[in-house]
């Protein structure tokens, strides 16, 4: 993208992956907007980075499952930045049991975060995204491996894959592009919390690569989606994983 400077906003980007993109997209020119529910340090820090390096940030509190404060973070880009060109829904969680022994707050929190929390951005952004812009949403390569004890997780990647692809059609005429991007194991809080170092090492040797995934390389990811080569791919998954699947 070119011409006057654009605004990004990437949900969950106090940590992680999304800390990750928001630096990135903010060396690629784009004001950009840090979300977060918790994290208000982190986030802080995230701004920080961002304007030491000469761009330009702010940081909003909003749970992404809450429509109305979706709605108000919108509102606070705006005032901030005059409209939103990329999004980039990144918040997420993740929680793994088999569906035998899941009870019911361990599928309406991920279904409320990764699933709903992405619909309420999602139809926000079908609102009030200015013309041209981008939208990348996280899904996860899992919703292709379909790991025992991933079900509920691997089931609202799936769901956001699906609503990729139709976003995509009704953003016709408006020169918006939709895609998502799916991880494999990368390196985070997400990933590695909880996790035996044995684990860790298989999953890292799952791909021919044999590594985890960065954020960083996450990052490069989104960047050629909401860069000026990413343009014509439009309603697509990219699988970011070293070829694990
Ligand atoms: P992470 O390190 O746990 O960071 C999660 C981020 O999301 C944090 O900034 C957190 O904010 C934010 N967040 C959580 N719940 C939120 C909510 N309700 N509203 C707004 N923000 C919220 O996770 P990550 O590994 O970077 O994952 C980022 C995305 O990549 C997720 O969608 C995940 O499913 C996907 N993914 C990750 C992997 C992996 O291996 N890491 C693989 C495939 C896909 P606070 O700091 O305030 O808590």
């Amino acid at each position: 993208m070119s011409g006057p400077t654009k605004t990004a906003l990437v949900t969950g980007s106090s940590r992680g992956i999304g800390a990750a993109i928001a630096t990135r997209l903010a060396l690629d020119g784009f004001n950009l907007v840090i979300n977060y529910t918790g994290s208000a340090e982190a986030a802080a820090k995230v701004v920080a980075t961002i304007e030491t390096a000469g761009g330009r940030a702010i940081a909003v509190q909003a749970d992404v499952s809450d429509p109305a404060a979706v709605g108000a973070m919108f509102d606070a880009a705006e005032a901030a930045f005059g409209g939103i060109d990329v999004l980039v829904n990144n918040a997420g969680i993740m929680q793994l049991s088999p569906l035998a022994a899941a009870d019911d707050a361990h599928i309406d929190r991920q279904i409320a975060i990764n699933l709903k929390g992405t619909l309420n951005t999602l139809r926000e952004a079908a609102r009030r995204m200015r013309d041209g812009g981008r939208i990348v949403n996280l899904s996860s390569s899992v919703a292709a491996l379909k790991f025992e004890s991933y079900g509920v997780y691997a089931a609202t990647k799936g769901a956001v894959e699906v609503l990729t692809g139709i976003l995509a059609k009704e953003m016709r005429g408006r020169a918006i592009t939709v895609n998502a991007v799916a991880p494999g194991p990368t390196g985070t809080d997400l990933f590695l919390e909880g996790k035996p170092e044995a684990l860790i090492e298989k999953l890292a040797g799952a791909n021919p690569l044999e590594r985890l995934g960065t954020p960083g390389d996450i990052a490069n990811a989104v960047a050629f989606l909401t860069g000026p080569d990413g343009g014509w791919i439009n309603g697509q998954v990219l699988r970011a994983n070293g070829g694990m699947i």
